[in-house]
């Protein structure tokens, strides 16, 4: 039986929060928790995100939940501490895919 929400995650980046990709919330339980708190904590959070629609600007960044590119994130652990994120992104593959054309240098 395939997955029917994909979208509903324990994210590593985040503290093991629970976060639903498509409409960008996140609960993050109080670690360490009894199995069965965190299993109840998850089990509500996938009710309450099962029918989240997905977003017109795609799922939220995995690293800070925000509304960009993962390649994009100051948060992301590839990124050179204080790297500008068009130069990450040149780094990694063509940025125009990902972020389309600089605005601040006119593309
Ligand atoms: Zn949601
Ligand atoms: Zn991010």
């Amino acid at each position: 039986m395939p997955d029917p929400t994909p979208w509903i995650v324990v994210n590593g980046n985040l503290g093991n929060a629970f976060c639903c990709m498509r409409c960008g919330e996140s609960y993050e339980p109080r670690y360490p928790a009894r199995f069965e708190i965190v299993d109840a904590i998850g089990k509500a959070f996938s009710n309450v995100h099962a029918r989240c629609a997905a977003h017109p600007e795609g799922d939220a960044c995995p690293y800070c939940m925000g509304r960009h590119a993962a390649e994009a994130c100051p948060q992301s652990p590839e990124r050179k501490p204080g790297e500008d994120a068009y130069a990450y992104l040149a780094r990694q593959r063509n940025l125009r895919d990902v972020v389309g054309p600089n605005p601040m240098r006119g593309g």
